[in-house]
């Protein structure tokens, strides 16, 4: 393989990872696997969170990449990309954000600054629903997050929405 292949490999997979994240983050982990995430959105004593069982699963299938990729290759980068997609995490949400392991910077301007504020507004709902923001590399603007926290919080802006006409019905009124 060439160097420009092994870079593109590792790149696509950071990126993958990214909307592999956002996915599991908004519909599994506050959805069905809330059990685990709980804890990550609750205050607690001690260094570790239920939550932290994620990145251990998580970490078995690049392991496991890594293993196989001895054999073809192509794994063993893809296995690489998605190593440097935690590293890049563990930086951002956990050092950064939550200030794990004594880390203490608070970016004041730029990418670091947007990325903080945005997971900020994701905690900024205390439940499992009507969160915002799940995603870490790519946060949207604050003022965005803020105008959805808003609307989710809102349950009349909830329940009514447009129907095939396009008039607006209440959720409640369809039952
Ligand atoms: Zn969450
Ligand atoms: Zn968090």
């Amino acid at each position: 393989m060439t160097w420009f292949e092994k870079l593109a490999i590792v790149v696509f997979m950071v990126l993958f990872m990214e909307c592999f994240a956002w996915a599991a983050h908004r519909y599994v982990m506050h959805g069905w696997g809330w059990g685990w995430h709980k804890s990550h959105h609750e205050d607690h004593d001690g260094w570790f969170e239920k939550n932290d069982l994620y990145a251990i699963v998580f970490a078995i299938v690049p392991i496991v990449l890594f293993v196989v990729g001895l054999w073809w290759e192509p794994l063993w980068w893809a296995a690489l990309g998605i190593t440097v997609y935690g590293g890049i995490y563990a930086f951002v949400h956990d050092m950064l954000v939550h200030q794990r392991g004594g880390f203490r910077w608070v970016p004041k301007q730029g990418y670091f600054k947007r990325l903080l504020q945005a997971h900020r507004l994701h905690h900024a709902v205390e439940g499992k629903d009507g969160t915002v923001s799940h995603g870490f590399l790519f946060a949207r603007k604050p003022s965005v997050l803020k105008a959805q926290l808003r609307a989710n919080a809102d349950p009349q802006r909830r329940a009514v929405r447009p129907d095939k006409a396009g008039n607006l019905v209440s959720a409640d009124a369809k039952k």
